[in-house]
């Protein structure tokens, strides 16, 4: 998402970087219905009519239907564009798709808003005006002020069972410094997050087991009532209680950890963040049945991973991604076996180097993201002769 919108703009060694989110909010109006009823009907005959004459050109889809959406469907001037573009879109991603399948025939009520022509949102009012009418915002992300600096940017209207939820695309560009100054990796394992390189490493005990205590409860809970959980809403609503706080607790952990790996790269004076790449190992893991503490690692992982990427590419800093394989097992000394010497502590068959085994696997992950900006050719002109 992130490289797709890189821009040219490269001074020196830096280049401007677009960060893109999407922030939900769940609004309170029915003055809406009608219109997006006549929205839907509107986008549907330009669909037809995009089906029969098999053009995506703006100029001729505006020609063909925009008095259309205007007069028979009452729609303003900036929503009819928005209408037919939406439609165009809808169309594009069908054509496109080599399996095709049937034609869209737009169930879903999903309004293609543009700012300040279509909508407007205040964050300090919790207020949004959506083509004319006053809404209210009921519902909205906890840590909304970390879009603080974000511009606003299209969004998505849209209705799920009766409920009605604005979908804002936020936009922020950020300087990124591409030469590189520093690696930073980070090691997740099941009971600690090790950061940092050479110079000094840190070690986060992850929050894993209080999540599992409470799957636990949930666990018991079925056990205890194998027959009656399902039926009795109290029995349910504690084991719902229970999952929900076994999630939260992972997700305000990676949350946090993402600030952490933030301020030490700062600390360490590092630009580029080092994670395994573990998605082979999360699909492979994903088919076998695994314990509660095993499936909610993954979970971790995934969740802590997300965390450290957002927060750092919020922040202009680099992320990549390298092999894990055997990255807490070699030698970063002289790439020999290592073999475990006595508590978490592994030492090399060869060499006789001895160290923690999280700081090895930190130590193994900077290398190999060295090695990998070393090998990237659109690197190779920006990385000074480490
Ligand atoms: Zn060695």
């Amino acid at each position: 998402m992130l490289r797709a919108s890189e821009r040219a703009t490269r001074e020196g060694s830096s280049i401007e970087e677009e960060i893109v989110t999407t922030v939900s909010m769940k609004i309170c109006s029915s003055a809406l219905e009608p219109l997006a009823e006549r929205y839907l009907a509107g986008k549907r005959i330009v669909l037809q009519w995009l089906y029969e004459h098999k053009t995506t050109s703006l100029k001729e889809v505006h020609n063909a239907s925009y008095e259309v959406l205007r007069e028979k469907f009452g729609l303003k001037s900036k929503l009819a564009q928005d209408c037919y573009r939406d439609a165009v879109a809808t169309y594009k991603s069908w054509s496109k798709n080599p399996k095709k399948g049937r034609f869209p025939i737009l169930r879903n009520v999903s309004l293609w808003l543009t700012p300040k022509a279509s909508y407007t949102v205040d964050f300090n009012t919790m207020t949004a005006k959506i083509l004319g009418e006053e809404v209210k915002i009921v519902g909205y992300p906890h840590n909304l002020d970390q879009y603080k600096d974000f511009k606003v940017k299209e969004a998505r209207l849209v209705k799920r069972g009766d409920d009605w939820y604005l979908n804002i695309t936020m936009k922020k560009k950020v300087q990124v410094e591409k030469q590189v100054k520093g690696l930073m990796a980070v090691d997740i394992n099941m009971d600690f997050i090790t950061l940092g390189n050479e110079s000094k490493v840190i070690e986060i005990p992850t929050r894993l087991d209080d999540s599992a205590h409470y799957k636990k409860l949930a666990e018991n809970l079925q056990k205890k009532y194998p027959k009656r959980w399902r039926e009795n809403k109290r029995i349910l609503n504690r084991i719902s209680r229970f999952h929900i706080k076994a999630r939260n607790i992972v997700r305000d952990f990676a949350k946090k950890v993402g600030k952490w790996v933030v301020d030490e790269a700062r600390r360490l004076g590092a630009n580029y963040i080092v994670l395994e790449d573990l998605n082979k190992m999360i699909s492979h893991v994903k088919g076998l049945k695994k314990s509660y503490r095993e499936k909610l690692y993954l979970m971790q992982y995934r969740r802590v991973q997300q965390w450290v990427e957002w927060e750092a590419k919020k922040h202009g800093l680099n992320v990549i991604y390298v092999k894990p394989a055997y990255s807490s097992t070699t030698c970063p000394k002289c790439g020999e076996k290592m073999v475990e010497s006595g508590y978490r502590m592994l030492k090399c068959v060869k060499c006789g180097f001895e160290d923690h085994r999280d700081y090895i696997a930190v130590m193994n992950l900077c290398a190999r993201g060295s090695l990998t900006l070393l090998s990237a050719p659109q690197m190779r002109d920006v990385i000074t002769n480490r």
